[in-house]
């Protein structure tokens, strides 16, 4: 008992009846890693790469990059790193890159779509990452932010696969991306769910607006139903499908989350317990009701009330 009880604390994130969701850390830089080792993450499910670009006029060379990748990958030591390629514009605008004066930055050339423009700084960012890889043995997964489409979703697992590394995935932030996502697992082997952005674009919500919190809300039933889409056409293939948008550090919602075919859990180290024990609590056949029940509702309060 004495041994259940600790493994609820520190073990691999499963339910009651042992069915296993990673648990896993989104980190900026190696600084973040011994965090994410304290609550014993399993992983690290977003690596934002934005960080070494802040501020920049000028592109992080080749071998700065290599060396910031190779941080992060040393530091988890053999658990899985899934690394975000750059994630551009909106609220992450970048001097060297964002063009002054896009009306709606939210809805302009901002994450992947950057590579229509300046294909080169994904080639680089690519070529780095699999340097680093190459140089640690690190499990690296790579994925690509703001996706919309089959189209470029092809193109970028192409690029990630031409550049040496064996996975390649795709953030689900957009709604059209949710609808298809069974045509994108035909081309890429993992999805993660970017809450934060998905609810922005499915509510027509800027993601910084706090008087619009309630449309926000991760129990929306709409936002549930959209992550349903992913997770049944993750089942259906079995492939990974993730969250680490903030959604994925409520542990009143991770059962609900569960339920719908999330497969892996990814947010910052300090919810991580939380999240853990509140899995352990429940089976996956009770996971399965409460999604059920959560998509069902009305609304996100009648949500929550049916669930917690
Ligand atoms: C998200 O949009 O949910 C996400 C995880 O990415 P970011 O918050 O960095 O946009
Ligand atoms: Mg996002």
């Amino acid at each position: 008992q004495l041994a259940a009880a600790a493994s609820t604390l520190t073990g691999p994130g499963q339910t009651s009846d042992g069915y296993g969701i990673k648990l896993l850390a989104n980190v900026g830089s190696a600084k973040n890693v011994p965090a994410a080792d304290e609550v014993h993450a399993e992983g690290v499910g977003l690596f934002r790469t934005e960080l070494l670009f802040l501020d920049r006029t000028q592109e992080p060379g080749l071998d700065e990059q290599i060396a910031a990748y190779r941080d992060v990958f040393t530091a988890m030591s053999g658990r899985r790193v899934v690394i975000r390629t750059l994630d551009a514009g909106a609220d992450k605008p970048l001097p060297f890159l964002n063009q002054e004066g896009e009306p709606n930055p939210a809805l302009g050339v901002r994450g992947l779509r950057i590579a229509r423009q300046r294909p080169e700084v994904l080639a680089t960012q690519l070529a780095a990452i699999a340097e680093a890889r190459s140089q640690t043995g690190a499990d690296v997964w790579v994925m690509a932010p703001m996706v919309s489409t089959l189209a470029e979703a092809t193109t970028f697992a192409a690029a990630v696969r031409d550049a040496g590394l064996p996975k390649a995935g795709v953030m689900i932030e957009v709604p059209a991306a949710a609808l298809r996502a069974a045509d994108l697992l035909q081309v890429v082997d993992f999805l993660s769910i970017g809450t934060n952005d998905l609810s922005q674009y499915t509510f027509a919500a800027d993601r910084m607006c706090g008087a619009l919190a309630d449309l926000l809300d991760p129990w929306q039933p709409a936002l549930l139903q959209l992550i349903g889409i992913c997770g049944d056409a993750g089942r259906a293939v079995d492939k990974p499908v993730g969250v680490c948008g903030e959604a994925a550090a409520d542990p009143g919602l991770a059962p609900v989350l569960v339920g719908l075919g999330v497969t892996s859990l990814s947010m910052s180290p300090r919810a991580l317990p939380a999240v853990r024990a509140a899995l352990a609590g429940v089976s996956e056949e009770e996971c399965r009701r409460l999604a059920r029940l959560a998509v069902a509702a009305p609304d996100a309060v009648e949500a929550r009330k049916l669930v917690l």
